[in-house]
C-alpha cells in the first residue's frame, strides 16, 4: 500500500498543496490484462490521494509509490488499433516532419512503446529512428519493414548520449513519472550542447479531465496530471525555451514543443498572464470536481443496478484505462459481462479487479447485449458504425 504522502509540488517545489479526492484499491496497472479470472481478480491495487498546486496548477497522486510499478512486455497500451486515433497520428506525423523538416534525420522516442508512431515518422520522413523502452516486445515488429528503427528496450539516459538526435519525442510518459522535473533534467543534459534538438512531448490534458468529468482518467499509473501551465512550467524549470504548447485530440491531450535553453531568456509576459487566467479556471474544475465524482459514480452505481435488475446483458466497449478504471472504481463484477476492445492482444485476457473478460466486436452477435457503454465518446461514430454493421442493436451509452 503507499506509503508517505508527498506533499510538495514535482513540477515547481512549491509547499502551497491542496488536497482533492482519494480514491481506494484502483489496479496498480490498468494496461496489464490477466490470462485467467483468478489472477485478475488478485491483481495488486493501490491508493491515490489527488493533491492540487496552488501555484502552477499541477494535479498528482500524493501517495503514490514508484515501487508499486514496473512496465514489462505485459504492458499493452497501444491505441493503433483505432482509425480514429491512427488519423491523428498520422496528422501529427505529417505536422512535425514538415515543421521541423525532418528529412533523413534522426529520431529519439522516449517510451515508444511498441514503436508504431516511431515507425511512422521514419519510414515516411526516410529518417533514423532510435525506441527506448523497457515495454518494447521484438516479435511484435517485423524487422524488414522498419528497417531504419532501432528499438532498445531500456530506459533512455546518458549512457546514450551519443545516440544524436534531430528530434525527441515522447508520448503519454511523463505522466507516469513521480518527479517529471528530474527527468526534464536528465533530458537537457543528455542533449548537451546539441541545442538545434527539438523536444515533443505530448501527455493527457488535466483540465479536459476535470472540466468534462473524466473521473475514469484518475489512474494508479498516471501520477501526474499536468495543464499548458505546469506542462510549460517543467520545461523552463529544467532548461528548456517553449516554442510551442496547446491542447489536440479533441481537448484530451497537450502537447509541448520545446528546444534547449542557449542562454538566460526572460519569460514571455503575455504567457504568463494567460497561464494565470488558465489556473484560475483550472482551481474551480478542482473544487468542483470531488462533488461531480461522487454524483457521476453514483448515477452510473444506480445504472448499472437498474440493467442488472432488469436482467439485461451490458457490456463496455474499451479495455484500456478508462474502462478498467469504470469496472473497479464502480466495482462490478455481475452487471457488467465482457469488455470489448479492437486490440486483438487483448482478446481472452481478463480485466485486473473486476475480471471481466476481453472480447473482440465479432463476439457480439452471439452475445446480443443490450447495451454497449463506451469509454470515450471520441470513439462514438466508429463504434455505433460497427454496431450497425454488426447487426447489434443495443442502447449505446458513454461514460
Ligand atoms: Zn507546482
Amino acid at each position: 500500500m503507499a506509503g508517505s504522502h508527498e506533499e510538495k509540488c514535482p513540477v515547481c517545489d512549491s509547499s502551497d498543496i491542496d488536497a482533492s479526492i482519494d480514491i481506494h484499491n484502483v489496479p496498480i496497472y490498468c494496461n496489464v490484462l490477466w490470462p485467467s479470472r483468478e489472477v485478475a481478480l488478485d491483481a495488486s491495487k493501490g491508493n491515490i490521494a489527488i493533491g492540487y498546486c496552488r501555484d502552477c496548477g499541477h494535479v498528482f497522486n500524493k501517495s503514490f509509490d514508484p515501487s508499486l510499478m514496473s512496465y514489462t512486455e505485459d504492458y499493452e497500451n497501444s491505441l493503433h488499433y483505432s482509425p480514429t486515433f491512427n488519423e491523428y497520428a498520422e496528422s501529427l506525423a505529417s505536422r512535425l516532419l514538415e515543421k521541423y523538416q525532418l528529412n533523413n534525420k534522426s529520431i529519439i522516442e522516449i517510451g515508444c512503446g511498441k514503436g508504431d508512431f516511431l515507425s511512422m515518422l521514419c519510414s515516411r520522413g526516410d529518417n533514423r529512428g532510435y525506441g527506448f523502452d523497457k515495454s518494447f516486445e521484438a516479435d511484435r515488429v517485423e524487422s524488414d519493414t522498419h528497417k531504419p528503427v532501432t528499438f532498445i528496450q531500456d530506459f533512455y539516459g546518458e549512457k546514450y548520449a551519443d545516440y544524436d538526435a534531430d528530434l525527441i519525442v515522447c508520448r503519454h510518459v511523463l505522466e507516469h513519472i513521480q518527479y517529471p522535473q528530474l527527468f526534464l533534467q536528465d533530458i537537457r543534459r543528455v542533449i548537451g550542447a546539441r541545442t538545434d534538438t527539438v523536444v515533443y512531448f505530448e501527455v493527457p490534458n488535466a483540465l479536459y479531465t476535470l472540466k468534462d468529468m473524466g473521473i475514469w482518467d484518475l489512474i494508479y499509473e498516471h501520477c501526474g496530471y499536468f495543464n499548458v501551465n505546469s506542462l510549460s512550467r517543467a520545461f523552463e524549470l529544467a532548461g528548456f525555451d517553449v516554442c510551442e504548447a496547446g491542447e489536440s485530440f479533441g481537448g484530451q491531450f497537450i502537447y509541448l514543443e520545446a528546444k534547449p535553453r542557449t542562454s538566460e531568456s526572460a519569460v514571455d509576459k503575455n504567457t504568463e498572464t494567460s497561464c494565470k487566467q488558465e489556473l484560475g479556471e483550472l482551481a474551480e474544475y478542482v473544487t468542483a470536481f470531488e462533488g461531480n465524482y461522487k454524483a457521476k459514480v453514483d448515477k452510473w452505481r444506480e445504472k448499472l443496478d437498474q440493467i442488472q435488475a432488469n436482467n439485461k446483458r451490458a457490456v463496455i466497449w474499451g479495455g484500456g484505462s478508462k474502462g478498467i478504471t469504470f469496472l473497479n472504481v464502480l466495482k462490478t463484477k455481475q452487471a457488467i459481462a465482457h469488455v470489448v476492445d479492437l486490440n486483438p492482444h487483448k482478446h481472452g485476457l481478463f480485466a485486473p479487479g473486476t475480471g471481466q473478460e476481453v472480447i473482440g466486436p465479432d463476439a457480439l452477435k452471439e452475445l446480443h447485449p443490450e447495451h454497449v457503454i463506451i469509454m470515450n465518446a471520441i470513439y462514438k461514430d466508429e463504434i455505433t458504425g460497427m454496431l450497425e454493421e454488426l447487426g447489434v442493436a443495443a442502447e449505446v451509452s458513454c461514460v
